[in-house]
């Protein structure tokens, strides 16, 4: 098969020469259940979206070029793991209002699924059962359309990871706290099958899945293929990671005996090696977001691939938080502990003990702190924080201002912007692609 590349130019034509060059709508009949499944992972309403979840824009013009085939029965959907700040709303609502896909889909009068509400279907992968939605499973053609980006744990989240979004909630879980999270990757891309991959690399994310600690960079490029394995060696290859240490690919393209040679891989369009870049995948949260705000004495090591992106994404958002509220404290060498994997050799107060996996992980500790949930709530996170590192006042005054600033952000006249974010301020993100 082919894998196109093709600069993006903003057009419709650019998408649609993507498409035509590799073939992506040959097997396509216009009576077709067509589903669409963007990465739309994260609520991100405060959070610049670039290179984390895929644009409306393409999302638009995949949904145009399906109408022009004479399709009619166009879905769309996904199951975003988590909400920001402890909200009410179904995620993945919040997620479609963040990225202006409902509005897409309001254009066309398509449907829009969430897949946390079921139906689902209840699969075997390897030993682990797992639910994943029906829709994903019933639809006659599935067109995935990821992002272009690294994952911290993952290396690279791209067509086959996105997939992953198809699972119910419950089951996105226990593909990490399974510790088999590549070989289930791998298989649950052997039970869906994507009949098209559109890889949105408008943006492309470094330390990456999420812009609290991933940065984002403008790319202008689409990448597609009916060929999922072919789409994602070529992407994990531009983004400057060597496919074949990409644990899932490998186990892939070992159970079906493929190769990872690209000059195998027939590629139209652009020229693969002036594409290429250098991007980081792995991250130490600590370093990434309190270091920049000067504090010290607080660790958050690496903590492995048995972390949800739920857990992950709460965690690096309360740590934002507080380096932002308390910058250039020292807090004489307390320590986060969060995941599966992360064992503490201390038990003092001086020890979170981040989620119930963790908790889970340290049992025989009878001094650390806390913080139940799964994930544990912002709110229930940045509490316990500020309740065993601050003094009295210094607590007070943040709990004030924070309780202000989340009622402003409630009503939405007030928006959290972290030092960090200051680049998507930058001409070269245009907001223009999320609306
Ligand atoms: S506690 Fe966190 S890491 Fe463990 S299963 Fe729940 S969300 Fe995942």
């Amino acid at each position: 098969m082919t894998v196109s590349l093709v600069k993006f130019d903003d057009s419709l034509d650019s998408l649609r020469k993507a498409i035509e060059l590799c073939q992506g709508f040959e097997k396509l009949n216009s009576h077709d259940r067509v589903l669409i499944k963007p990465n739309n992972c994260f609520r991100h309403k405060i959070m610049p979206p670039y290179g984390m979840v895929t644009t409306s824009k393409i999302i638009d013009g995949v949904v145009q070029l399906l109408l022009e085939y004479g399709c009619k029965d166009i879905s769309i959907g996904e199951g975003a793991i988590i909400g920001i700040f402890d909200e009410l709303e179904p995620y993945t609502k919040q997620g479609f209002k963040g990225t202006g896909i409902d509005k897409v889909a309001e254009k066309y009068g398509i449907k829009l699924i969430d897949f946390n509400e079921g139906d689902f279907h209840e699969l075997d992968l390897g030993g682990v059962k797992v639910k994943v939605s029906r829709a994903a499973l019933d639809t006659d053609f599935l067109i995935n359309v990821p992002v272009l980006k690294t994952h911290f744990q993952a290396k690279v989240s791209l067509g086959f990871k996105n997939l992953k979004g198809c699972l119910s909630k419950d089951s996105k879980k226990r593909f990490h706290i399974s510790k088999r999270l590549d070989t289930l990757i791998c298989l649950l891309n052997e039970a869906i099958k994507s009949d098209l991959v559109i890889i949105d690399g408008i943006y492309m994310l470094e330390k990456g899945p999420e812009t609290l600690v991933g940065v984002a960079h403008r790319k202008d490029l689409i990448i597609a293929s009916p060929d999922i394995f072919e789409c994602d060696v070529v992407g994990a290859a531009i983004l400057g990671i060597d496919p074949a240490q990409v644990d899932y690919l490998r186990e892939f393209a070992q159970r079906h005996n493929r190769s990872f040679d690209i000059s195998a891989i027939q590629i139209k369009g652009e020229d693969i090696e002036s594409l290429k870049e250098q991007l980081e995948w792995r991250f130490e949260p600590d370093k990434e977001i309190l270091t920049p705000a000067k504090i010290t004495g607080l660790s958050a090591p690496y903590p492995g691939q048995t972390l949800c992106s739920a857990c992950g994404a709460t965690l690096a958002l309360a740590l934002s938080i507080f380096g932002k509220d308390n910058p250039g404290m020292d807090f004489g060498g307390a320590a986060l502990y969060y995941g599966l994997g992360l064992k503490s050799e201390r038990d003092t107060q001086k020890v979170f003990l981040y989620g119930d996996c963790a908790i889970r992980s340290n049992k025989g500790l009878k001094n650390a702190i806390r913080i139940e949930g799964c994930p544990p709530t912002l709110t229930k996170t940045l509490l316990a924080l500020m309740k065993a590192l601050l003094n009295k006042p210094r607590m007070f005054r943040m709990l004030l201002l924070r309780a202000i600033k989340l009622i402003g952000i409630r009503l939405g006249i007030y928006q959290e912007v972290f030092p960090r974010w200051e680049r998507y301020r930058s001409k070269e993100f245009d907001k223009t692609h999320f609306s």
